[in-house]
């Protein structure tokens, strides 16, 4: 064989052989993570595709910045432990300074802390790709998916974690130069700063002794205005920012007994207050009617702006029957084991949902324990083929 064939033969090789592994995980955020920590760890060959700076700004996974509902990941066992280490008299200034520190742990954290032990322990079987995923299909022996940059990887086995994103409230805000701009932006501080809640689940507690305003107009919406008031007895009114309430009867008439308002008119201002940082200290917000809502938080139950179901789509995956548009509908998975109805691609964390109807909580923890659930899978499949070679040649 000629030289310059053979080199290009070798490097088709080399090629195929760097981009084919057991796994290919899609999405950097929580199931990410998890999935491909675990099949690292499993002895699995795994590409994690982990987006880029686009991606990461249109997922969840950027703006949770404190998790405070996950017993051990606590910023506090961390300060203690720090304090410990920091015992003798000549430490007390750096001390105090670490008492008054907040160490708020967010998915930002536990994916770079994961990031870290894979490049560290795991270079052998993990390759990290920060490209964003933009296309997959059915190959001759498992699945290509193929980035943004031009990257083909193949593998036997696909998981996806690319989340979802919320609906988003606008605020039609005239700008100190008298011009309206109605639009999401607005609320960008105080949504960075958790003055504007997401996940009922894991931040209603928040809202304990405080008024607080819920931003919606479905009968979802009005649902979470009850369950605040009921668990915390907090003042809570509901607003639609230009959308009319869409309730059933029997919500109307706890929304009643309960003292929950309903506003309609569109939101033109929020209040904050005077301490801290902007966006810190949320006081209420004023509707176009001239209305002030008093409320030291916002909850957004908008419902959901979009599923990231785009690869699970070009597989062939099913969504779930919803009647919204198609880019707003989970991916439905086996209960057990995450795997969508294309044998091989598993869809976990925020975009999936059980076949059976079961809720899973969209909730950090669950987005790994269906991650691990999903590499449990493949680990299971891979060893069985191996098994049955071993035996064949026996
Ligand atoms: C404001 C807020 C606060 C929350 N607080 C908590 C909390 O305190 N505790 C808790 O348990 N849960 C909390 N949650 C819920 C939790 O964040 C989610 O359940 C969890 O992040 C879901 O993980 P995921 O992997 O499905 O999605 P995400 O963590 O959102 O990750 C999706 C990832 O996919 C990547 N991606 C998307 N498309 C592509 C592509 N084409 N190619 C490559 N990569 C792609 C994105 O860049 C991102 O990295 C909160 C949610 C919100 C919105």
């Amino acid at each position: 064989m000629p030289a310059g064939r053979y080199m290009e033969a070798f490097e088709a090789t080399r090629e195929a052989l760097v981009n084919q592994c057991q796994v290919i995980v899609v999405g950097g955020g929580i199931g990410g993570s998890a999935a491909a920590l675990r099949a690292a760890q499993h002895g699995l060959t795994v590409a994690w595709i982990r987006g880029d700076a686009g991606t990461a700004r249109a997922s969840r996974a950027r703006y949770v910045y404190n998790v405070d509902n996950m017993i051990g990941v606590s910023g506090g066992i961390v300060q203690r432990k720090v304090l410990e280490l920091l015992s003798g008299p000549e430490h007390a200034a750096a001390r105090e300074a670490i008492a008054r520190a907040h160490f708020h742990i967010g998915v930002p954290e536990i994916v770079e802390d994961v990031t870290l032990r894979l490049t560290a322990d795991f270079a052998d079987v993990a390759t990290l790709i920060d490209e964003k995923a933009i296309a997959a299909r059915a190959g001759d022996t498992g699945f290509v998916v193929e980035t943004d940059r031009g990257q083909g990887l193949r593998a036997g086995a696909v998981i996806l974690s690319t989340g979802v994103m919320d609906r988003q409230p606008r605020v039609k805000l005239t700008t100190k130069g008298g011009k309206v701009v109605d639009d999401i932006r607005w609320i960008y501080p105080w949504a960075n700063a958790e003055s504007l809640l997401y996940c009922i689940l894991c931040e209603g507690h928040l809202v304990r002794g405080t008024p607080v305003a819920v931003l919606g107009a479905s009968d979802a919406a009005a649902q979470v205005a009850l369950l605040l008031h009921e668990r915390y007895g907090v003042a809570v009114v509901l607003l639609g920012n230009g959308e009319a309430l869409e309730a059933r009867p029997e919500t109307l008439r706890l929304m009643d007994a309960y003292g929950v308002a309903f506003h309609g008119a569109r939101l033109v201002e929020i209040l904050d207050g005077e301490s801290g940082r902007k966006g810190e200290s949320l006081r209420g917000f004023r509707l176009e009617d001239g209305t002030q809502v008093p409320a030291r938080f916002g909850m957004v139950a908008m419902g959901l702006h979009r599923v990231y179901n785009d690869l699970a789509l070009q597989l062939g995956a099913e969504l779930d029957a919803g009647d919204g548009p198609e880019d707003a509908r989970h991916v439905l998975v086996d209960d057990a084991t995450s795997e969508t109805s294309v044998r091989g691609l598993f869809a976990v964390g925020d975009m999936s949902r059980h076949r059976s109807g079961t809720p899973s909580l969209k909730q950090i923890y669950t987005a790994q324990e269906y991650a691990v659930r999903a590499v449990q899978a493949i680990d299971r499949r891979e060893r069985a083929v191996r098994r049955a070679r071993v035996l064949e040649r026996r």
